[in-house]
């Protein structure tokens, strides 16, 4: 999933006002969280923290699990420096903690470990195999980047190269809510060129059946 989130701002989905929709003081706090705990990923630059941990993975009961894996800048190899997806870090760790989904956010620059979503073999990917493996069928993991302006859309909900029917069923209706909201979505991110088709993906690598 991708989305504009330089300028970020909480915003609730449902289509019409219900008991259980989020009211603003939820929402406020939601966007509290964010905020703050996005400050560690823009240390030095957006590298993050120079000490400690490149990466942290956390998956709970609770079917979700969410990821940021390029919430900082990195090395990539040859490829030289990636940016961030700039608040996107902040964002899994708040909505994680909002619903107690799981998450997993890469935290800071190690030029060792490199992109989990460029390299075939990456220690994130494994750490994350081994952390839903006793819940294989249950879990849902959705990654989130950003995306430029110029792509025309304000989401691209990539589905990866092997997208199980309920992956496809999952994304139409997160299609159909951000749509009431206004939201213009690129539905398997062809026309964006976000589709997420690379085997290197995190999607693909831990949700191929
Ligand atoms: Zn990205």
């Amino acid at each position: 999933m991708s989305g504009r989130v330089a300028s970020a701002r909480v915003i609730p989905l449902r289509s019409k006002p219900t008991k259980q929709m989020m009211a603003r003081s939820e929402l406020r706090r939601l966007d509290k969280w964010w905020r703050t705990l996005n400050r560690p990923f823009e240390l030095n630059s957006y590298f993050g923290p120079q000490t400690g941990p490149a990466w942290r993975v956390r998956v709970r009961a609770h079917p979700l699990v969410l990821s940021a894996i390029h919430a900082v800048r990195h090395h990539r190899g040859a490829t030289g420096v990636k940016p961030a997806d700039a608040n996107t870090g902040g964002l899994v760790l708040a909505v994680g903690m909002y619903l107690h989904s799981g998450s997993v956010v890469l935290l800071r620059d190690d030029m060792r470990v490199g992109d989990p979503n460029y390299l075939r073999d990456h220690p994130l990917k494994d750490e994350l195999a081994t952390a839903i493996s006793d819940h294989w069928s249950r879990h849902v993991l959705i990654d989130f980047h950003g995306m430029k302006d110029d792509r025309n859309y304000d989401i691209s909900l990539g589905l990866g190269r092997y997208p199980p029917p309920r992956t496809q069923r999952l994304a139409e209706r997160l299609a159909g809510a951000f749509e009431l909201r206004g939201l213009t979505v690129d539905l398997g991110g062809t026309a964006s060129g976000l589709s997420a088709l690379s085997e290197e993906t995190i999607t693909t690598r831990n949700c191929t059946p």
